[in-house]
């Protein structure tokens, strides 16, 4: 159950900017959220909206009851007034300066400043403002109705008790909220000066609406009875339902304390919130996200980006802010993503479909072969012992809500997996001994179908492909279930899939994401999305420009194309299918004979290589974090020279640099040959004296296969496997990184 929170000051305001009615903009949000929400592949049962029929009659009921009760009060409290917007200002329509000593800060809300968290009275701002017109408001008397929240509070305070220990709330919820009752509950003011709202059913206040915080959490149990007229079967029903809340660190008050008082305070019978688990915040790259100032990647970006839905939610799941704030970087995303994604699931779960697809003269043609003899297989077994206990830790972490936990654990039987079939040889076994190979195979599907359900609730997109390609159903059932013995079953992997069931066509789950895609976003989302706005329109109309550059010289190209395809025509096929060697690399010695800054990405480098060719090549490296421009000039570097050019940022980069990185990618250092070496001399590997292709076809992923194997050894020589990079005069080196990648 969830829906958007539609009533309020916040709406008002917007409507006022937006020159339309709160209605209009809570249709119109309303529908953007539910978009957002159904491309993450969030799904709910329902997702409804507090501007409903249904939310009044049930705030209305539970008003009635409190009233009834006594818990309310009735108080007249100072408002600020706007003589000149002839009304009443919502506390968010008030700015100034904040309170709270040290902070400061000058564009508080009337109702919390944003800086350091407070909640505020308007009345507490120093030098108040009317945020529409910017005159100062007068004060004037209003009557309004107060919860008296410290009548409840040892009801209050049994509950907290009681519940924040048996449903496991999280450390911050319970800091908190017992912070709240250390402070001393006060009365808390329900009702406001607004038309946009649900209407208080009393003579006296009915042109009066109630506070969005006392009306906000209704909304879980109005939109349940949008969805069943049967809601109470859930909410007033505490003996057998269990309710468990999500929300960021902003809203646990309103979750723990105002909402509970509440219903405690109906004298009836409702489930109250049992867990609750609440995230810190998640920082974006060097600042902080803001809604309000547009800073950040939020859901409608996300959906723009060709970053796919299940590697968004891997990473903001891996680095859900469950204990501390926590970062969102482009450059930590394209590690986990590459790393963990693409090396360890991607590649078990492809290695071992694909083994499985082969034809029966070198795999099992698509057959999930027999197991037969697994129990005394001890390879094997170790594995099942191992992976039923992940099982069993994974089931513990998210019976408690510990999601991040328990993606941890579910990856790590990916990584047993990996494992497993290296110590296995698989592929020696198929051919010395048969029976085990299929032990192995059987296994490892069984382990690819367990993968599936244990990431299901994390990344589904991901589930439901495997699913496809393991040839199940989608309607499949994923989750498991002690009851069905699934912890007993995932002990014996070998037995989760039938002997004799045949397989999908296997394809690879993820793609790699390129350095040049991350600084292309990075870019794209830095600054506030107002910048973006107008970055956008400056790019659009430089990219006209390039255009009709280039379509001048597009005409000069052709005619060279036209030759080009006739020769390679004439050479035919049989060396486009050569195998993958690392002869294929044109990797001359080279000497930058110029670097500048890139005009138009701050982390880019342009720099004029002169590689023995008529004319220096223009290289585009995105280095400028890594090493200072003045250590670029008159270097000797080594040279990838036969890459398809690039475009990076509008320049077209001819080649590539080689460089070192660590592995968390903190330092880099470019691959240099020795002093001596000259200049568009080949760097070859001993034993491969192969002709380099002229142009490495981007679609077989040449570079890509044979740059997982460049690194620098211990002796900071630069190499392919253990065969380093070697020159006419002798090797080449990088300064410091030892055991570090090459790219
Ligand atoms: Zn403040
Ligand atoms: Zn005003």
């Amino acid at each position: 159950m969830c829906g958007t929170d539609e009533y309020g000051t916040a709406t008002e305001t917007k409507a006022l900017e937006e020159n339309c009615t709160p209605k209009q903009i809570c249709d119109k949000y309303h529908v953007i959220h539910r978009e957002v929400y159904k491309w993450f592949d969030i799904s709910f049962d329902h997702f409804g909206r507090t501007s409903t029929p249904q939310q009044t009659e049930v705030c209305q009921a539970i008003f009635k009851k409190l009233w009834e009760n006594n818990w309310l009060s009735e108080n007249t409290m100072q408002q600020p007034y706007c003589e000149t917007c002839k009304k009443f200002l919502a506390d968010r329509l008030v700015e100034g300066s904040c309170p709270t000593p040290g902070c400061n800060y000058d564009s508080a809300r009337g109702d919390q400043c944003e800086k350091c968290g407070k909640l505020l009275n308007p009345t507490e701002l120093k030098d108040p403002r009317c945020k529409v017109c910017r005159n100062t408001p007068c004060i004037r008397d209003t009557d309004h109705l107060f919860l008296e929240l410290p009548l409840l509070k040892d009801e209050l305070e049994a509950y907290v008790n009681d519940l924040s220990v048996a449903g496991g709330w999280s450390q911050n919820a319970i800091h908190t909220t017992y912070a709240w009752l250390r402070e001393g509950l006060k009365p808390r003011c329900i009702t406001r000066d607004l038309k946009w709202g649900v209407p208080v059913p009393h003579e006296k206040y009915k042109d009066k609406v109630f506070y969005v915080w006392f009306d906000a959490p209704i909304g879980y149990v109005s939109i349940t009875s949008c969805y069943t007229t049967e809601w109470e079967k859930w909410w007033k029903n505490p003996e057998n339902v269990e309710l468990y809340q999500f929300m960021g660190k902003d809203n646990v008050p309103f979750h723990t304390v105002i909402f509970p008082s509440t219903l405690l305070g109906t004298r009836e019978n409702w489930t109250l919130m049992k867990t609750i688990s609440v995230t810190e915040y998640l920082n974006y790259e060097a600042g902080k996200f803001s809604k309000s100032k547009g800073i950040g990647v939020f859901g409608n970006d996300a959906k723009e980006t060709n970053i796919p839905v299940e590697v968004w939610r891997y990473y903001l799941l891996t680095n859900r802010p469950e204990v501390s704030d926590t970062l969102f970087s482009w450059v930590d995303l394209q590690a986990k993503l590459n790393s963990e994604l693409l090396n360890n699931l991607g590649n078990f779960v492809n290695r071992v479909l694909s083994f499985i697809a082969k034809d029966p003269a070198s795999g099992y043609g698509s057959i999930i072969p027999n197991p037969e003899g697994a129990e005394s297989h001890p390879l094997t077994k170790a594995l099942g012992e191992k992976v039923g206990n992940y099982v069993e830790q994974y089931i513990e972490a998210m019976e408690k809500v510990k999601l991040k936990q328990g993606l941890k654990i579910a990856m790590s039987i990916s990584g047993e997996g990996n494992g497993y079939l290296q110590e296995s040889q698989f592929w020696r076994l198929y051919k010395e001994d048969k029976p085990s190979c299929s032990i192995v195979m059987s296994t490892a599907s069984g382990l690819v179908y367990l993968l599936a359900c244990l990431l299901e609730p994390f990344i589904p997109s991901f589930s439901r492909e495997v699913l496809k390609q393991l040839n199940f159903p989608p309607e499949t059932q994923l989750s498991l279930s002690d009851e069905r013995g699934d912890i007993e079953k995932s002990k014996r992997p070998w037995h989760i899939l039938p002997a004799g069931h045949k397989i999908g066509i296997p394809t690879p789950l993820f793609k790699e994401l390129k350095d040049e895609e991350v600084e292309f976003y990075r870019e794209k989302f830095a600054g506030s999305q107002a910048d973006r706005n107008l970055k956008a329109e400056t790019e659009a109309r430089k990219i006209t420009d390039q255009l009709n550059k280039a379509k001048i010289s597009d005409a000069n190209k052709k005619k060279e194309r036209a030759t080009k395809s006739s020769e390679a025509k004439a050479k035919g096929s049989a060396s486009v299918e050569a195998e993958i060697s690392i002869s294929r690399l044109d990797i001359r010695v080279g000497l930058i004979t110029r670097a500048q800054k890139h005009p138009d990405a701050d982390s880019l480098y342009v720099e004029e290589i002169d590689v023995g060719e008529a004319q220096p090549r223009t290289v585009v490296s995105g280095l400028v974090k890594y090493i200072p421009l003045e250590e670029m000039q008159n270097r000797k570097v080594c040279v990838l020279c036969n890459l398809k050019p690039a475009s990076m940022r509008g320049i077209k980069s001819q080649a590539m640099v080689l460089a070192a990185s660590n592995s968390d990618h903190t330092k880099v250092e470019l691959v240099e040959p020795p002093k001596d070496a000259a200049i568009g001399e080949r760097v070859t590997f001993p034993g491969f004296d192969g002709k380099a292709d002229d142009v490495l076809n981007p679609k077989k992923k040449v570079w890509e296969t044979l740059q997982v194997d460049l690194h620098t050894n211990k002796e900071l020589v630069a190499c392919y496997k253990d065969l380093p990079l070697t020159t006419s005069v002798g090797v080449c080196k990088v300064a410091s990184i030892s055991e570090g990648s090459i790219r």
